[in-house]
């Protein structure tokens, strides 16, 4: 018999409830084979103690578990997704294979490929919105041109969001339809990796971090955010659940910066090019300084700005860095330093654990000035009064860079007022090239 099972496919969507896809897969009538695929194109990149890689294993575990005591497993593989799954469809008669939409160009590339590949093994492959409450084309301009400013994008996306269903769904009551499949879950070492001593924080979204956040969420110092970003990365809440606490709140300002991810997916979506180069092709001219000192001290943490420091060393060491500090060390980097934010954006691609192309290339771009609605070229943070702003009682800086007051602290590598009129010039001169 050919139309056994439906495989269901888990990406950035780590969990069994409310999630879209596989509430389809598990209420279509067939049995469910649920797999994950740790794919060598993306792991062969990554240095073997990457605490990405770990998070999505004791994910995996967790899920491999609740599955278990429902007399299934999670089959998780290790290699070429399209080698896998052709692996796993020569084992198992799959009549589709149902995932959850991924915007990013490399997992549209894969997919279209897969998409052929089962297409000729007739096969179905059902794709289903999952990981934003709009995707692609749902808020476009009347003329249908994609939003490539915030304020509009988010008014209409709040207006639509009325006669929208964005509920969670509840899957439980349908776990009896997972297959009875019997496997082992692979260990860290078996696919090349070592545990990672960096990990993701649990989230919170209470109502005091929530009805709160306007005053709290620049303030580093304070655990005034809800860490959501890792989990919202890789799916282990869902977006439906994080947008319903934002809307229970009668300060829609913590919903406002779920809206801005949801702005960066579209626009990564629509601009793909994005990623590689300005959105604003004016910027094209400014000349990057890019030099190595400059760019090593930056990202040791060493650039003798203590705040910039801070941040830097809490990335390192935490794979997290507060919002109000990745913009003054971005600003830093493509500002004072003069370096290319695709550097910048390529470190923080290395080192965060929340690390999400679509939200990196955006917030990078919206610093450096070169981004569809981004700050504008000539602001450039003052690295030493933003402490006086925003970390008054140096509580953040004594914490990621508690040497900032010894002898053997570094000097600045820049001049702030210096490297201020210098940054003006050189993009003035960019644009008018
Ligand atoms: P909260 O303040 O609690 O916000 C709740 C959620 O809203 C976040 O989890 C996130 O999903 C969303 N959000 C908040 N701020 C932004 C924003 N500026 N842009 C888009 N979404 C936002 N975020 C990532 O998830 N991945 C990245 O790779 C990433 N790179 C960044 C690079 C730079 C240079 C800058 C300035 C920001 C970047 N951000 C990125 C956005 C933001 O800094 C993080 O989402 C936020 O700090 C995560 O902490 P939190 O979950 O406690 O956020």
């Amino acid at each position: 018999m050919k139309d056994n099972y439906i495989l269901f496919w888990h990406r950035r969507d780590l969990r069994l409830e409310d999630n879209i896809g596989l509430h389809h897969a598990l209420t279509s009538g067939k049995k469910v084979i649920p797999i994950f695929i740790f794919d060598n194109d993306i792991l062969d990149k990554l240095p073997k103690n990457d605490a990405r890689v770990n998070f999505i294993h004791d994910e995996l575990s967790k899920i491999h578990s609740t599955l278990q005591d429902h007399g299934s497993s999670l089959i998780v593989k290790h290699g070429k997704p399209l080698v896998v799954l052709q692996e796993i469809i020569s084992t198992f008669n799959i009549s589709a294979v149902y995932t959850n939409h991924d915007y990013e160009p490399y997992a549209i590339a894969r997919d279209t490929e897969v998409k052929e590949f089962l297409e000729t093994q007739n096969i179905e492959f059902k794709t289903f919105k999952d990981q934003v409450i709009f995707e692609r084309n749902e808020i476009v301009k009347a003329d249908g041109k994609p939003y490539t400013v915030y304020t509009p994008f988010s008014k209409k996306w709040l207006a639509n969001l009325k006669d929208t269903d964005y509920q969670s769904v509840d899957s439980q009551i349908h776990y009896s339809n997972f297959a009875k499949v019997s496997t082992n879950l692979p260990t860290l070492e078996d696919i090349g990796f070592t545990p990672s001593k960096i990990k993701v924080l649990p989230y919170a979204i209470t109502e005091n971090i929530i009805d709160n956040y306007e005053d709290t969420r620049n303030f580093p110092a304070i655990e005034g955010t809800s860490r959501l970003s890792p989990h919202l990365r890789f799916g282990t809440i869902s977006v439906r659940k994080c947008i319903q606490h934002g809307l229970r709140s009668e300060n829609n300002i913590f919903l406002k910066e779920l809206i801005w991810r949801e702005f960066f997916m579209q626009i990564l979506w629509h601009f793909p090019t994005s990623v590689t180069h300005n959105f604003k092709s004016k910027y094209d001219g400014v000349k990057w300084r890019n030099n190595e000192e400059d760019y090593k001290a930056w990202c040791e943490g060493k650039t003798g700005y203590p705040l910039v420091d801070a941040g830097m060393r809490e990335l390192n060491k935490s794979g997290y860095m507060h919002n109000r500090v990745r913009m003054i060390t971005a600003s830093f980097l493509c500002k004072h330093l003069l370096i290319d934010w695709k550097w910048g954006e390529a470190y923080f691609a290395k080192k965060l654990l929340d690390f999400d192309l679509a939200q990196n290339v955006g917030n990078w771009q919206w610093v450096a000035g070169t981004g569809c609605d981004s700050s504008p070229y000539f602001r450039i943070f003052n690295p030493t009064s933003q402490i006086q702003k925003f970390d008054k009682d140096h509580g953040y800086i004594k914490k990621w860079a508690s040497d900032y007051q010894e002898f053997t602290y570094p000097k600045p590598i820049i001049d702030h007022k210096f490297a201020r009129e210098r940054c003006l010039e050189v993009y003035k001169a960019g644009i008018n090239a």
